[in-house]
């Protein structure tokens, strides 16, 4: 097992747009943070194509600089020690150059060499474009910072020891779910009730997507059970030796 002492464990999670680290993974990240682990966070977008707010919080050609802005917020929160943002177009992520998004996404992964990522599934939750262009861009990038013949002016290479998705379910479902570790693909499964304080704020932090936070997490009857759990799915790593798993790290040597 990796020791706490001698190695960093870092967990470098691959998402399009502000706000999808807080839907998806903020009780998870705010945990890991806690135990000491490094969380390097990527945003393919700032997201500068979606919603003002309702009233708008900011005027349309400001949202990206806006939305910026809430992640770092949302990411402070969290205990995400980095965040970077790669300036892609908004609703148009799958037609980024695919020669240029492998090379940031691999500098990026050779910079901080993380055991643990997190990105989309294939289908990215709800097919939102996007998402499934990120979880794609990902798992081409994963493989090629393994290989020294890609691209070796940007470093060493190095290997990711496992790659984990979105699960099949919606995270706020799992908390009234009678048995959410039944479900196929959730092979991770956490109780966040110790950091749901901690989601509610970074969800709250991006204060322009008020109207869908509010829709799927506070405006609820059960809106405490839509912050108690969080899930991941396995894409591929160590065989994991019980399912759902409760450690991110479980099985890495
Ligand atoms: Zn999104």
């Amino acid at each position: 097992m990796l020791s706490w002492d001698t190695v960093t464990r870092t967990i470098l999670l691959s998402y399009a747009h502000p706000d999808d680290e807080s839907f998806t993974v903020a009780g998870i990240l705010r945990k890991y943070a806690a135990l000491g682990a490094r969380l390097v966070l990527l945003s393919a977008t700032s997201g500068q194509a979606g919603s003002t707010g309702d009233p708008p919080v900011c005027a349309r050609e400001v949202l990206g600089a806006v939305r910026e802005g809430e992640l770092r917020e949302a990411a402070r929160i969290l205990g995400v020690a980095e965040v970077h943002l790669l300036g892609y177009q908004d609703k148009h992520l799958a037609q980024a150059p695919p020669e240029e998004i492998r090379a940031r996404l691999v500098g990026m992964l050779r910079r901080y060499r993380p055991q643990v990522v997190l990105t989309f599934d294939p289908n990215g939750i709800n097919a939102h474009p996007d998402h499934v262009a990120i979880s794609r861009f990902t798992s081409d990038a994963i493989p090629a910072a393994a290989d020294a013949r890609w691209l070796p002016e940007l470093g060493p290479p190095h290997e990711v020891s496992r790659l984990l998705w979105t699960p099949p379910v919606r995270v706020y479902h799992l908390g009234s779910h009678p048995d959410p570790a039944a479900l196929p693909g959730v092979d991770f499964l956490f109780d966040i009730r110790p950091w749901s304080e901690a989601k509610a704020a970074a969800l709250r932090a991006h204060r322009t997507q008020h109207k869908s936070i509010q829709r799927h997490y506070f405006d609820c009857p059960d809106a405490g059970r839509r912050l108690a759990m969080e899930a991941l799915r396995q894409a591929w790593g160590p065989p994991l030796t019980r399912r759902p798993e409760t450690d991110l790290f479980a099985g890495l040597e």
